[in-house]
């Protein structure tokens, strides 16, 4: 089950493209998808797809993990309560815990305000064969430093013109060089609206289970909301690549978002073209240990 080709090429952001974010659907793709069968509700069929997904997963991790040469960087940004954590937890619920670590960025410490903006990302990068997510990342330092300048005086820089066009750079030599060194970088815009995130910090407010999700520094975000959907416009159209491409993930719609998001990861993997795991040892010594384990009895 794969994602089609038509889908994938709407929800990237070619090199050198505005992602014309507020021209984006929020809820759904262009593309016809997913295709509701006859007698067949949309829902179920994106239940199905997205467990197809989730196990055409499972064995692609098992690919990288068993290939050793490549690793793969996943990394998620989007404004509050547009489902980061939820899509993570369910879109890597089959994979191998052993293959995949989680990092999450907050406001820097103290000793990460004293390094450049790259260095605490740098710690948490896949080995080989490995998966690593980044929910949020270096990408903050152009998103809420940008539409917050003065937290720059925390790392003791002054703004300075140019000063996001060089995180750009800076930005775009990373991921050229993780992509030469083996790793691959996907990068996902989940796109909420507004409206959406109104309902959803409601519901938040409205069950007490949901309380320590909500802060209130999220409604003071909320009123940056245009500064921080422009911030996100020029950073994506400076640094989506064609070593480490963007996409845009409508996200008002949360299992639609989580059958794209599944679906453009095991995409990645498969374009690796990564053989099937081989055996480590012959056929002759795999008859041999066996015969010797039957020759034990029972
Ligand atoms: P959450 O993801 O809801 O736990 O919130 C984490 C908070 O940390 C968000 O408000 C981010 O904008 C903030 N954050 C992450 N990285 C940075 C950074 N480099 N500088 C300032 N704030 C950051
Ligand atoms: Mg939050």
């Amino acid at each position: 089950m794969k994602l089609p080709k038509a889908v994938l090429k709407e929800l990237v952001v070619a090199e050198g493209d505005d992602p014309r974010l507020a021209k984006r659907s929020t809820s759904r793709t262009e593309a016809e998808w997913p295709k509701a069968g006859k007698g067949r509700a949309a829902k179920e069929v994106l239940d199905e797809d997205l467990a197809a997904f989730k196990d055409e997963l499972e064995r692609a991790q098992l690919q990288l993990y068993a290939s050793g040469t490549h690793a793969l960087l996943l990394i998620f940004q989007a404004m509050d309560a547009a489902g980061k954590d939820g899509t993570i937890q369910h879109v890597m619920s089959g994979v191998n815990p052993q293959g995949c670590s989680v990092t999450s960025f907050k406001r820097p410490s103290d000793t990460e305000l004293r390094h450049d903006f790259l260095w605490r990302c740098t710690q948490a990068l896949p080995e080989r064969g490995h998966i690593a997510i980044f929910n949020r990342s270096y990408y903050e330092d152009v998103l809420v430093v940008r539409v917050h300048p003065e937290l720059l005086a925390d790392s003791g820089i002054d703004k300075h013109d140019g000063l996001w066009r060089e995180r750009y750079e800076d930005i775009n030599a990373f991921e050229r060089r993780l992509h030469r060194n083996g790793t691959r970088v996907v990068k996902f815009f989940l796109h909420v609206s507004k409206d959406e995130q109104r309902r959803r910090f409601l519901d938040r407010l409205d069950d007490p289970t949901k309380h320590w999700k909500f802060s209130s520094a999220d409604l003071a975000e909320r009123a940056h909301w245009d500064e921080y959907q422009t911030a996100y416009e020029k950073a994506i159209a400076a640094t989506s690549t064609k070593h480490a491409p963007w996409y845009v993930i409508p996200a008002d719609h949360k299992p639609t978002m989580r059958a794209l998001v599944a679906g453009v990861i095991v995409d990645a993997i498969d374009r690796l073209g990564l053989d099937a795991p081989r055996p480590a040892a012959s056929p002759e010594e795999l008859a041999q240990a066996r015969e010797q384990l039957l020759a034990e009895g029972s």
